[in-house]
C-alpha cells in the first residue's frame, strides 16, 4: 500500500489568499487520491495584528474534523515569514505549544528562528527559494528546500531550486502550494508509511523513505 501525502497548501481564511476552506480541500485531497495533507497556512505578524493565535488554527481544525469523518489524515504545519523578510520557511513536526512560541519570534532574527525550530525538533524547509524576491538562506541554516513548488501561477523556477539543494547536500521536497480547488494535487510525497500526525510526518521525511510526486513540467 502507498500512501499520497500533500505537503504544502492553504486554507481560507486563515490564509486571506487562498478561496477554499479547509473542510472543503480535504475533500477534494480525498477525491485525488490523496491519504493525507499537511496544512501550512501563512504564519507572519500581520495575521496576528487583530487576530488571536488560536484563530491561525482554524483551517487545521476544519480540515482535521472533515479528515476524520472521510478517512483523511490532517497533520499541523505552516508557512513561517519573519518580519523584514519576503522569504517563506516551510516547518514540519510543528505542534501548538510551538506555534505559539514561534509567533512571539516572528519579529527576530532567522537565526533565532532556526534555533528554536532546532531546539524543538521541527524541520524547516524554504520554499520556492527561487521565486522572485527570495534570497538565500545560509544552507547550514537549513533542512532542506521545497525543490517542486507546484502553484501554477508563479515563476518558481524549480530546476534552480533542486540544483542548489544538491549543490548543498539539502534534502528538497514537493508540495502543490494550493489555494483553491483547481490547484488540488499537484506535487507531495509518495510513501509507504502513513504518518498520524505532525511529528510522524517530520520522522518520515527523516528516515527518507518515500518518492517525490509532482505533476508536470518544472515550472
Ligand atoms: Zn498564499
Ligand atoms: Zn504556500
Amino acid at each position: 500500500m502507498s500512501y499520497k501525502i500533500e505537503l504544502h497548501c492553504h486554507t481560507n481564511p486563515v490564509s486571506g489568499c487562498s478561496n477554499i476552506r479547509g473542510q472543503d480541500l480535504v475533500r477534494c485531497y480525498a477525491q485525488a487520491g490523496y491519504a493525507a495533507v499537511h496544512i501550512t497556512d501563512h504564519f507572519t505578524s500581520s495575521f496576528f495584528d487583530g487576530q488571536e493565535f488560536t484563530d491561525y488554527l482554524y483551517g487545521y481544525h476544519a480540515a482535521k474534523k472533515e479528515g476524520d469523518k472521510i478517512g483523511v489524515k490532517v497533520y499541523l504545519g505552516a508557512e513561517l515569514r519573519y518580519d523584514g523578510c519576503a522569504n517563506d520557511y516551510l516547518l514540519f513536526g510543528v505542534t501548538e505549544e510551538f506555534l505559539a512560541g514561534a509567533k512571539e519570534l516572528l519579529h527576530h532574527t532567522y537565526p533565532e528562528i532556526f534555533a528554536y525550530c532546532r531546539k524543538n525538533g521541527v524541520l524547516i524547509y524554504q520554499a520556492h527559494p527561487f521565486r522572485d524576491g527570495m534570497t538565500e538562506t545560509p544552507p547550514e541554516m537549513l533542512d532542506g528546500v521545497e525543490g517542486y513548488n507546484m502553484h501554477p501561477h508563479h515563476r518558481s523556477r524549480n530546476e534552480k531550486a533542486i540544483a542548489y539543494a544538491k549543490e548543498h547536500g539539502l534534502n528538497y521536497l514537493s508540495g502543490s502550494d494550493a489555494h483553491s480547488k483547481e490547484m488540488v494535487g499537484r506535487g507531495g510525497i509518495i510513501s509507504d508509511i502513513l504518518p498520524n500526525d505532525s511529528k510522524e510526518l517530520r520522522d518520515l521525511i527523516l528516515s527518507g523513505k518515500y518518492e517525490l510526486y509532482h505533476e508536470g513540467e518544472l515550472l
